[in-house]
């Protein structure tokens, strides 16, 4: 049978932490908890993201408990959707057609990157075993056509920046296939970022 991860959300459980652990923990192997919401806020404290407010106590007593009583702990991260870190309109996805979407990050910004990973190496903090990261790469086909996007990608596929379209990557297996690998390596790059950020505390242990 195949184990399902349960995760919760602080908002959602209406007692403390050692209470919902003292009821439920002897049936509970491994837990989730968010750690960051698609919000961009994070449930404790925090020098980099802003913070939930009135949840640290809880997300503390939480991760310090399950770790006592041996529960695997893991701690979620919505990456890319992030309403406050996308206030600023530069960082925000954007359609072919021009459209941007105000909650959800451009996978291909070095900065959001480094950002998400000084979050990681916050969370490495606590004591936990795995940090779930949702949201991760574009979020469809037709994405990203923001300016950093067109102009990187465009001169692979021998087109002027303001006139790349999607219709012009589906109508071209090649460069559609092209456009994948592009993004799959936007994407792996974010992550790495991210995995050295947990390396580096792995390491420092
Ligand atoms: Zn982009």
């Amino acid at each position: 049978m195949q184990k399902a991860l349960i995760l919760f959300r602080s908002e959602d459980i209406d007692v403390s932490a050692r209470e919902f652990m003292s009821t439920y923990a002897s049936y509970m192997q491994e837990v989730g908890i968010v750690g960051k919401e698609p919000n961009g806020h994070v449930v404790f404290p925090s020098k980099t993201a802003p913070v939930e407010e009135g949840y640290a106590e809880f997300f503390d007593e939480w991760v310090t408990l399950s770790e006592a009583l041996e529960i695997h702990t893991a701690v979620s991260m919505d990456l890319y959707t992030d309403a406050w870190f996308a206030r600023d309109p530069k960082y925000q996805t954007m359609t072919a057609s021009g459209q941007l979407m105000p909650h959800q990050i451009c996978p291909n910004r070095e900065e959001f990157w480094e950002y998400g990973a000084e979050i990681v190496k916050e969370l490495g903090a606590y004591p936990i075993d795995e940090i779930l990261l949702f949201g991760v790469g574009f979020i469809r086909d037709e994405f990203c056509f923001c300016d950093r996007c067109r102009k990187e990608f465009a001169p692979l596929v021998d087109q002027e920046p303001a006139r790349l379209t999607h219709a012009y990557l589906t109508e071209n297996p090649d460069y559609h296939d092209k456009w994948h690998e592009w993004r799959t390596e936007k994407v792996l790059q974010g992550l790495r970022v991210l995995q050295s950020a947990a390396d580096s505390l792995i390491g420092a242990e």
